[in-house]
């Protein structure tokens, strides 16, 4: 039987706001009336895929991927770059998110450097799959700056009372920004300096006392990190690999187009190294 392709919903949005967090993070904030789709999500991970187009392309939003697919070479199709929704406010229909500035190179981080209000964006989504679990002993959130609005959405849904264990890399002490937890938070802020992204994160992670008993854990970010602390939660501290929601957001050196084109080839690598691990844990 013949499969039919659904043609994916394209959402628009128009930009209102722009505010810096930290030297590293500037907060975008969209409207428009496909943001009511942002009503009622139930996640804390949730993500749309921005539309651009590629470098140098002689064509600018709007645009229908479909019809520029059909139309012209695959290198100047549109590509996709792939955002938290930090917060949707229903009564302003506003949405916010977290944009990591990581220099000049790329497409969405220069973007939102320089957006101003009015400007506008399509957008894939939402899609979403982590909220943390309300029934667990405590929680354990790790991540860079790329997995910061997501790990904060999720400590803003816990319960006052809850115990969240919080490891976030930044990259220099002045890029903290505030975040708002239960009572029982413990955050770490790990500043990585000169080092590659991910390994003081993963060190300080290594490091810590990490709670006991049943956790719902989040580790996001450089794949190379959540590669790492896979090994360490899943082959030497025994962490069953379906209570954590782990993947790579972002590979270094990678653009998006090439991280997602590679990463279920990295996955298959890497759960294959975690197999062999994992038959060398004792009994
Ligand atoms: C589900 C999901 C949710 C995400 N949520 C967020 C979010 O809320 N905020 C956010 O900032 N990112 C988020 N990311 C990561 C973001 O999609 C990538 O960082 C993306 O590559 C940025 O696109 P770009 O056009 O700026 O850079 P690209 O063109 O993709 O890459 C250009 C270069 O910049 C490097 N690079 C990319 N990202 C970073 C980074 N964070 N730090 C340092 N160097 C980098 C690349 O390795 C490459 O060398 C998320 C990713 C996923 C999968």
């Amino acid at each position: 039987m013949e499969r039919v392709q659904r043609k994916r919903v394209v959402r628009r949005a128009t930009v209102v706001s722009s505010e810096w967090l930290s030297p590293s993070m500037v907060r975008i904030g969209f409207t428009g009336p496909d943001l009511l789709v942002m009503r009622d999500l139930p996640y804390t991970d949730h993500y749309i895929k921005m539309l651009f187009p590629p470098a140098g392309a002689s064509y600018a939003w709007p645009f229908d991927p479909e019809q520029v697919k059909a139309e012209r070479a695959p290198e100047h199709w549109p590509v996709t770059r792939t955002y938290t929704v930090r917060s949707y406010d229903v009564l302003t229909n506003t949405m916010a998110v977290d944009f990591v500035v990581h220099g000049d190179e790329g497409i969405a981080g220069p973007w939102a450097r320089r957006v101003q209000p009015g400007a506008e964006v399509g957008f894939y989504g939402p899609g979403g799959a982590f909220a943390p679990d309300a029934a667990a002993d405590a929680h354990l959130l790790i991540g860079d700056e790329a997995a910061l609005p997501a790990i904060a959405a999720s400590l803003e849904r816990l319960d006052r009372r809850a115990e969240a264990h919080v490891f976030l890399e930044i990259e220099e002490d002045d890029c903290r920004q505030p975040v708002h937890g239960p009572d029982g938070l413990r955050l770490t802020w790990v500043v990585r300096g000169d080092r590659p992204h991910g390994e003081a994160l993963a060190e300080a992670v290594r490091a810590a006392h990490l709670p006991q008993g049943c956790l719902s854990i989040f580790v996001h970010g450089n794949a190379y990190m959540v590669r790492d602390l896979r090994r360490y939660l899943c082959a030497e501290r025994g962490t069953t690999r379906s209570a954590i929601s782990m993947s790579g957001y972002w590979r270094p050196g990678a653009t998006e187009d090439l991280w997602q084109a590679t990463k279920r080839e990295f996955n298959v690598v890497t759960e294959s190294a975690a197999q062999i691990d994992l038959a060398a844990v004792p009994a």
